[in-house]
């Protein structure tokens, strides 16, 4: 089976004076459930080398939201893939939907980026979603299955890769699809990954992502094809994020 994920993204959120969350996430995983699933926490990337000493040793992972394809050069303000790894950092987040829509970031360019994490040995997480008009207009399945077609490398593999089925509705709407429906999205997704990199794509996790909570992560994180989840809000407070990885 696939190790479940639960993944927190803080966004453009923290301070040094937040690496303490990191240390009572840190702290707060038993054993039993450090052996059972994986954590990763991506901080903004002013933060990254302080949460990477706090975890030193521990399960969980330290992450980037965001990275440049490029491994070097005239990119002011951009940081690249070998720079987080540089760090220490093991995952980056490709092609969230607030880069999408903010930064008007394309499928092409989150296949360059995925690329480009993997160049540097990091995990490429893979944000695909739709929006709710697109919902309505009865085209989301058509959506995510073409950002992942376009976003994926050639030869992903669950080693490397990882798909975040974040609908852009959802992220911190406090509203989430019904189980059925993220079902649907989830078989969708496994059955082109299964078109695009053949039996690899059982190994390929992919994690849910908008307004999860402690109180809903139980019933998200059950249906099928779900392999973990991606947090905004919730990976602020540590006991909130904790109370999601009990899930598991
Ligand atoms: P929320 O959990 O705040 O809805 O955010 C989800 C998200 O965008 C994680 O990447």
């Amino acid at each position: 089976g696939r190790r479940p994920l639960v993944a927190g993204n803080w966004k453009m959120n923290g301070l040094l004076s937040s690496v303490p969350t990191v240390e009572a996430i840190r702290d707060g995983l038993s054993p039993a459930l450090a052996d059972k699933i994986d954590v990763l926490i991506c901080p903004p990337a002013t933060l990254i080398s302080s949460c990477v000493a706090a975890v030193y040793g521990s399960v969980v992972a330290i992450g980037g939201q965001n990275l440049h394809a490029r491994p070097s050069g005239a990119f002011t303000g951009s940081i690249s893939a070998e720079m987080f790894a540089d760090l220490g950092a093991t995952y980056v987040i490709v092609g969230h939907s607030e880069r999408r829509a903010y930064h008007y970031e394309t499928d092409d360019g989150v296949h360059a980026k995925a690329l480009g994490a993997r160049r540097a040995g990091l995990r490429g997480i893979i944000c695909v979603g739709e929006t709710m008009e697109e919902r309505q207009q009865g085209r989301a399945l058509d959506i995510v299955r073409a950002q992942l077609a376009i976003g994926l490398p050639k030869g992903a593999t669950g080693a490397d890769t990882v798909i975040a089925y974040e609908p852009v509705w959802a992220i911190g709407s406090g509203r989430t699809p019904t189980a059925t429906e993220i079902a649907e999205v989830h078989a969708s997704l496994r059955e082109m990954l299964d078109k695009l990199v053949g039996e690899e794509a059982h190994k390929i996790r992919i994690l849910y992502g908008g307004s999860v909570k402690p109180s809903n992560a139980r019933e998200l994180m059950a249906v099928e094809n779900v392999d973990g989840a991606l947090v905004g809000g919730a990976s602020l407070v540590a006991e909130d994020f904790l109370g999601i990885c009990r899930a598991y």
